[in-house]
């Protein structure tokens, strides 16, 4: 067998340090010690921070879409189905599953990424690869879990260097500018309807979309922004953290953030 080269090992040693189960974000919870994690058992800030149902929240938006009596996850259904035939892109001609979201539609809180991957593409569902089990584990650090909190992406459908060839697994590339045009009116809907407490855009792609802006993720994370009357906050998108683990604290220390508003509002 031909001995590794240098690259070689220093690739295998990286995957190695990621993949092993000190890289997750339990060690910087630990570290970052909050009030919000140390004073309050896991169970106690569940329930303190998902609040009721919130058929019951009389905001204006949310009964304009309720005009016709159809319960708020009716309406997100079938919004649903539209999203899985559009092709008001051409993204819509490649992908495999249009990939609408995943979650609680009466949820406070709603993270928003770039779009779907390789795994997503074939699953359907947001967040499913490497990045994805990053981002469930920081929502667990929260207190909260994929089904109690609300996942969808800027594009639905999956944006591939080579169209022709959704089994490529290194195929995948950012959405362009008129991709992410095309497809925010969905978002906005999917926003309008769930109307969340919190916005969680992760990464610069859903960031600088919602916000209009060309600054850079680096500069925007950390501070709430509003989209729609509803609070933003910006951070970093789980995929970063995998290149570079230093980013998980400021990651964190974004989320605390967050999970301080929810307790608060
Ligand atoms: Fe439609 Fe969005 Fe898919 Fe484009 S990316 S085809 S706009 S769902
Ligand atoms: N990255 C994203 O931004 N979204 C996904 O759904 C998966 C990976």
């Amino acid at each position: 067998m031909k001995p590794l080269d240098y690259p070689q090992i220093i690739k295998l040693a990286k995957t190695a340090i990621e993949e092993d189960s000190n890289w997750g974000m339990e060690e910087i919870v630990r570290d970052v010690k909050t009030e919000i994690i140390t004073s309050k058992s896991k169970s106690d800030r569940k329930t303190e921070i998902i609040e009721e149902p919130k058929e019951q929240k009389t905001t204006s938006v949310k009964q304009t879409v309720n005009d016709n009596n159809k319960n708020t996850k009716d309406i997100l259904d079938a919004l649903k189905k539209e999203v899985l035939s559009c092709k008001k892109c051409p993204l819509g001609n490649s992908r495999l599953n249009a990939v609408f979201g995943v979650g609680d539609p009466y949820t406070n809180i709603m993270f928003i990424g770039e779009g779907p991957g390789f795994q997503e593409d074939h699953k359907g569902e947001p967040f499913v690869g490497r990045a994805g089990a990053l981002l469930d584990k920081i929502i667990a650090a929260m207190g909260f879990s994929r089904q109690t909190v609300y996942i969808a992406n800027i594009v639905k459908c999956h944006p591939m260097k080579n169209p022709s060839n959704p089994e490529l697994k290194t195929n995948d590339r950012p959405p362009t500018q008129d991709e992410m045009q095309a497809c925010k009116p969905y978002l906005d809907k999917q926003i309008e309807i769930i109307a969340p407490k919190v916005i969680v855009t992760l990464g610069s792609s859903s960031t600088k979309a919602l916000l209009q802006t060309e600054e850079t993720i680096s500069s925007l994370r950390g501070k709430f922004k509003e989209y729609h009357g509803i609070k933003l906050m910006p951070t970093y998108h789980p995929a970063a953290l995998l290149r570079n683990p230093n980013l998980k604290k400021d990651v964190w220390h974004d989320m605390q953030q967050v999970m301080a508003y929810l307790k608060n509002n």
